[in-house]
Formats: structure tokens, sequence, C-alpha cells
């Protein structure tokens, strides 16, 4: 069986990429599976552990740091770290689907330069701030401390957006999945 490609998807919190990956992982011509990240952050609504991450404590995440068990990992938000585990990208890759990664801007520059042409990455994009706001509050899981500090972030990851090899705007959600399964479905053709 051939080993599946590498899908990156960043994009600042709230912008709608949990939403889009949803919608992807739906469509079986994708054949994608969802790489499971471990974080140190507590889950929120209705989030389960080995389903949308690994929820560890910050310890077992030194340690398994200092394992050398992370292709990649950051401290996304001050003491709080999310990373890929070596295993998911190997159990994703093995089973010859295509892995699909929901990581911060950083870590998508990162494995993009591991895996070079085997990783397509693409970059999400609200269609201004002030939306962004807006979706952060209405999915009403953050606090307004939280909430601050995702929107202080979201400034300085769009800094970042052109070096992702491609670009789409959330503005009409149907469409923006349309155009994500396009680029991806290319991708996986080449
Ligand atoms: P992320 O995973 O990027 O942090 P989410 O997928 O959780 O973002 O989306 C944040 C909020 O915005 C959710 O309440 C979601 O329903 C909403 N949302 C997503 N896409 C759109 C869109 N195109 N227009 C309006 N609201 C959206
Ligand atoms: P959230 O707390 O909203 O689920 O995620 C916060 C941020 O962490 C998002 O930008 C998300 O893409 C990023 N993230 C999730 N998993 C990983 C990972 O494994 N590695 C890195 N570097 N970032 C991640």
């Amino acid at each position: 069986m051939n080993k599946g490609k590498i899908i990156i998807l960043s994009a600042p919190s709230g912008t709608g990429k949990s939403t889009i990956i949803a919608e992807l992982m739906k469509d079986a011509d994708l054949n994608l599976g969802f790489s499971i990240s471990a974080t140190s952050r507590k889950p929120r609504g209705e989030e389960r552990d080995g389903r949308e991450y690994y929820f560890i404590s910050q310890e077992e995440f030194k340690t398994r740091v200092d394992a050398g068990e992370f292709v990649e990992w950051e401290e996304v938000y001050p003491g709080t770290c999310y990373g890929t585990l070596a295993s998911e990208v190997k159990r994703v890759t093995e089973s010859g689907k295509n892995l699909i990664m929901d990581i911060d801007v950083k870590g998508g520059i990162n494995v993009k330069s591991i895996y070079g042409s085997e990783a397509l990455s693409i970059f999400i994009l609200p269609p201004s701030l002030e939306q962004l706001e807006t979706r952060l509050r209405g999915r009403g899981t953050d606090s307004e401390e939280k909430i601050a500090e995702r929107l202080a972030k979201a400034r300085y990851e769009l800094s970042f957006a052109d070096d992702y090899d491609v670009r789409v705007v959330n503005d009409n959600l149907a469409e923006a999945v349309a155009e994500t399964k396009r680029i991806i479905k290319d991708f996986i053709d080449k």
C-alpha cells in the first residue's frame, strides 16, 4: 500500500479550521486520517481524550519531549504545549491514509521543512480580525482573557500566511470547504 501524504492546516484560533477539517474528513475521496496531537490543555466542550487530542499533563508532556517522542512541539500559549507524536504520523501514513494535521503556524512551517514535497501546507485566513473576534465569542468556549490572548496571537500568526504553499479565506464556509477539497485533491492526485 502507498504511504499517505501529509496535509498541514494552520490558521489563527477561531478562523474555522476545526469546522473545515470536520467537513474534509467526511469526504471519502480524500482518504484522510486526522493526526491526534498531544496537548497539556484541558478538554473544551465536548472534546474527548484520544479523539480531538491526547490530553496529558504538562509533566507528562515534558517527559515525552525528553524521550524524543515528538516530531515537533510548541508552547503555543504560555504554559500550554501542543505536539505531534511520531507514533501518530506512523499510524496514519502507514495505514495508507493521507495525514491531516491541525497545527500552529510555527509547527506547520517546521513540518513542511521536514517533509518537503510529501507535505502540502494550507493557511486558512479569517475574512477580517473583527470576524475572528466574533467567531471566538460565538463559539462560547473561551474566557474573555483567552479570547484576548488568541486575538493578540492572531495578528502575529497572520504575518506567516505567505510562508504556506496555499491560502484559503474562510468567509463563506461551504465555499472555503469546496476550495480546500479541490486543493487537497490536486495534491494527492499528483
Ligand atoms: P478553529 O478550529 O480555527 O479554532 P472553529 O472551527 O472552532 O475554529 O470555529 C470557530 C467558530 O466559528 C465556531 O463557532 C464555528 O462554528 C464558526 N465558524 C466557522 N466557519 C465559519 C464561517 N465561515 N462563517 C461563520 N462562522 C464560522
Ligand atoms: P486549540 O487549543 O484551539 O485546540 O489549539 C490551539 C492551537 O494549537 C491551534 O493553532 C492548533 O493548530 C495548535 N496545535 C494543535 N495541535 C498542535 C500540534 O501538534 N503542534 C503544534 N505545533 N500546534 C498544534
